[in-house]
């Protein structure tokens, strides 16, 4: 068998079509424009590129894009200070601080000080805690794009068998709930997991984040599985720097029914999923009806 491969590149250019579309929309008929603050604290490289990129893009589907870039030795309150400020103006429809941050801030403390409603990022203790009981949340973005490309390939998820590799706050343990939430059987793996490829040979599903390049070989994958990797791992390879996911691509696309390349499978689809949570945000704040088919 030879897997057909999940295009998240496309995937994620319809989703910002739908967004952009929306925002036409909310523009015209509400003169309401989306607004997503996006802060920066110190001089991480991919951090610089990860924030120039979802302000481009910010910008290409209509929306203001608000960038505030911190000296890296801003003080605990001065940042509290902005995300207050943020959180109290109306044209800032959702807020996202780049992690990780210097060493001195107290991430959680950070996070936590974000309006729930206005957190794009879905990490705040109140939106985990409604994704795990099914309530209306901010969803993470990741784990939102997966779970699209996942119900736009099989339509429905209920009753089958989904491995999540991976117990990370950002991605694993927020998948493993939009899974439990479609009816999935799930089965959150780790580090500690005993015979994980006998593990992950029972899943129609394997959502890969663990970060160990090429870690999931293709015997452990299930004849016609789902196989989402969401691993980014930089390798060198016959003397070239290559990007390549937790899942050995090769031996896994010769088993599985579909399967996400890397890069071009989730990593697009979590930008996306960010202008799509900005969006929800907004239409929420404003008592409007929620866009379909960009939420969880
Ligand atoms: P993390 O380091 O926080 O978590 C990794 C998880 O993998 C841990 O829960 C750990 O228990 C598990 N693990 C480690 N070694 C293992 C092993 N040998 N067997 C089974 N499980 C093992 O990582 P994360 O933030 O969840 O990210 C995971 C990967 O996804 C990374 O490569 C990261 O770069 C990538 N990622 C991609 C995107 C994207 O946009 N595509 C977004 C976030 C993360």
């Amino acid at each position: 068998m030879t897997a057909q491969i999940i295009d998240g590149k496309a995937f994620a250019a319809t989703v910002r079509e739908k967004v952009a579309g929306h925002v036409t929309r909310l523009k015209e008929e509400n003169g309401i424009t989306p607004g997503l603050a996006v802060v920066l604290v110190g001089e991480d490289p991919a951090s610089q590129v990860y924030v120039r990129s979802k302000g481009k893009q910010t910008v290409e589907v209509g929306m203001n894009s608000y960038e505030h870039k911190l000296d890296a030795d801003t003080s605990e309150e001065d940042l509290l200070a902005l995300i207050d400020k943020l959180n109290n103006d109306p044209a800032v429809h959702g807020i996202l601080v780049q992690l990780p941050l210097p060493g001195h801030l107290n991430e959680d403390l950070v996070i936590n000080s974000i309006d729930p409603a206005k957190d794009v990022d879905g990490f705040h203790i109140s939106n985990v805690g409604l994704l795990g009981t099914g309530q209306k949340s901010m969803v993470p973005c990741t784990p939102l794009g997966c779970l699209m490309m996942l119900r736009d390939h099989h339509g429905s998820l209920s009753g089958l068998n989904a491995v999540v590799i991976g117990r990370s706050n950002i991605v694993g343990k927020p998948m493993a709930q939009l899974l439990l939430g479609d009816s999935c059987t799930v089965t959150i793996a780790h580090s500690r997991t005993k015979d994980l490829p006998e593990v992950v040979r029972g899943a129609d599903i394997v959502v890969a984040a663990v970060g160990r390049p090429e870690m999931v070989p293709g015997d452990w994958i299930r004849e016609g599985a789902t196989v989402i990797d969401v691993g980014i791992n930089r390798i060198e390879r016959d003397g070239k720097n290559k990007l390549v996911g937790d899942v050995d691509f090769e031996s896994a696309s010769k088993v599985a029914g579909a399967i996400t390349p890397v890069p071009g499978g989730v990593g697009p689809m979590t930008i996306a999923c960010l202008l799509a949570n900005t969006l929800t945000a907004c239409c929420r704040a404003n008592g409007l009806a929620e866009p379909d088919g960009l939420t969880a």
